[in-house]
């Protein structure tokens, strides 16, 4: 492909020269440069760290932690689909089984209504409220149901007399797929925009054979094999900008110039390295927010403890444990098991200790009563106090950040904090596939 730019020569403070500079190696960026390099753009994809972002697997005693559940929500209408059919990702799945999945309400284990069998012989929901919540289900599917962008989901419930058992319902299952302990603030158009696509989906849980670390390997196969560049260890300091655009960004090692720029760094990050542009002021307006933060305590166990569930939710304390090796035999050695819990955390308990020692606690109690014995099997836990499981929350307060400001006309933003479909890192794909789109439209 003709670019008119060639790759400069190392020198002390060099210049390289692009069409597309992607900042960020998380999912959204590695997306991105995978996309833009497949389709015949010369691509620099620049991390400050490792590639992967939150996305990791980390290798401890032969047991392969990923930092987070890789559970893919709605496979067959994911983004990743289409990376496959148009940039050749490959990826395996592990599918969840919900007969194997529980919700643990406090005196016993009953079905999780995650398919029609498991919503006819649930506890969770009563009788007629199981009419009503397919109804809402029905209602959701036809976008009867599309909510209001001013109404939180909550308020949306109450000002249509929603049953007290199809509420719960409603809000117990956002928790677990927004990843939030506050589940009755998420917007009402993003709960039901966001139920419409999944509830029409056949794989409604799906997780990534091999963890994290194969898709990230797909990706950087992806980028390598068509002429991308990876440079990692590399931090982006500060960008240079000429009327209405952006020049050039400024590295701890180099500078990059480009016909594009994606930033698939936080808007925190991109706070600073926008400061004295023409969008500071945008991107500040984004760069105030919360995360969903979650609390993850996984653990590597000498010997698998068999029930019969591969799943549990402790419904009362927002608490769940899968049974990951269960589906991801990769993940530790034979015979042995890896359990992976993850609590919901609330805002208010996160600068007090005390409160934060209390949701490892009750991870461990929940352990003891489900996985009875893994103290004595136990060979390496891992542990991560604050884990940010998407970089915004959804509430009535926080809007996720547009793909582009019109100041600058070469600037684009992808990941999990931007507009896009789905959740988690549904969010990041989608945002770079459109950003992406965005940029080869141009040609
Ligand atoms: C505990 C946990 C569980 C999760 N479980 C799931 C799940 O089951 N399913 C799911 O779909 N998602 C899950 N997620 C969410 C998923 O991990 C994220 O949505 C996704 O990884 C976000 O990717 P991203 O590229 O948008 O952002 P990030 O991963 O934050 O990537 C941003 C990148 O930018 C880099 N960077 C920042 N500043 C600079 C700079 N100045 N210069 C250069 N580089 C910079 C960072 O180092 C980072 O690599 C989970 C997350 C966590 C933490």
């Amino acid at each position: 492909m003709e670019t008119g730019m060639e790759n400069t020569v190392e020198t002390a403070r060099e210049t390289k020269h692009y069409d597309v500079v992607v900042v960020g190696g998380g999912l959204a960026g590695l997306t991105a440069a995978a996309i833009l390099s497949h389709k015949g753009k010369k691509v620099a994809l620049v991390e400050r760290g490792n590639l992967g972002g939150r996305a990791v697997t980390l290798r401890i005693k032969d047991f392969a932690f990923n930092f987070g559940a890789h559970a893919i929500y709605g496979r067959d209408t994911s983004v990743l689909r289409t990376l496959k059919k148009e940039i050749g990702i490959n990826i395996g799945w592990e599918d969840f089984e919900p007969n194997k999945a529980k919700y643990d309400i406090g005196d016993q284990l009953t079905d999780v209504p995650a398919n029609i069998q498991g919503l006819f012989r649930t506890a969770v929901i009563k009788g007629t409220g199981k009419i009503k919540f397919t109804f809402e289900i029905f209602k959701t599917l036809l976008r009867l149901e599309k909510g209001h962008p001013h109404l939180s989901i909550a308020k949306w419930m109450e000002e249509n007399h929603i049953n007290e058992d199809v509420r719960e319902m409603m809000l117990t299952l956002a928790s677990s797929n927004f990843f939030t302990k506050e589940p009755e603030k998420i917007p009402s158009d993003v709960f039901f925009n966001y139920y419409q696509r999944l509830f029409t989906t056949n794989k409604p849980v799906a997780y990534i054979a091999g963890g994290w670390q194969a898709l990230i390997d797909e990706f950087i196969r992806v980028i390598e094999s068509s002429g991308g560049e990876i440079y990692m260890k590399t931090k982006v300091e500060s960008v240079s900008a000429d009327n209405d655009r952006v020049t050039g960004i400024q590295t701890n090692k180099a500078n990059f110039a480009g016909k594009e720029f994606v930033f698939a760094i936080p808007p925190k990050e991109l706070d600073k390295v926008f400061v004295g542009t023409k969008i500071e002021h945008s991107v500040k307006q984004y760069s105030n927010y919360e995360p969903s933060y979650v609390y993850v305590y996984d653990v590597g166990l000498r010997e698998r403890i068999d029930v019969p569930y591969t799943y549990i939710y402790d419904k009362q304390n927002r608490i769940f444990i899968t049974d990951i090796s269960h589906y991801d035999r990769s993940c530790a050695p034979e015979g042995s098991q890896l359990l992976q819990a993850i609590a919901y955390i609330a805002q208010d308990d996160l600068k007090d200790k005390e409160k934060m020692e209390e949701y490892h606690a009750k991870i461990e109690a929940l352990y003891d009563k489900h996985f009875s014995g893994w103290r004595d099997q136990l060979v390496v836990p891992r542990v991560s106090k604050r884990a940010a499981a998407q970089e915004i929350k959804w509430t009535m307060t926080q809007d996720p950040m547009p793909l582009y400001f019109p100041d600058y006309r070469n600037v684009f933003f992808t990941g999990d904090w931007c507009q896009g479909e789905g959740q988690l890192s549904e969010l990041s794909f989608s945002s770079a596939y459109e950003t992406s789109k965005l940029i080869l439209q141009k040609d």
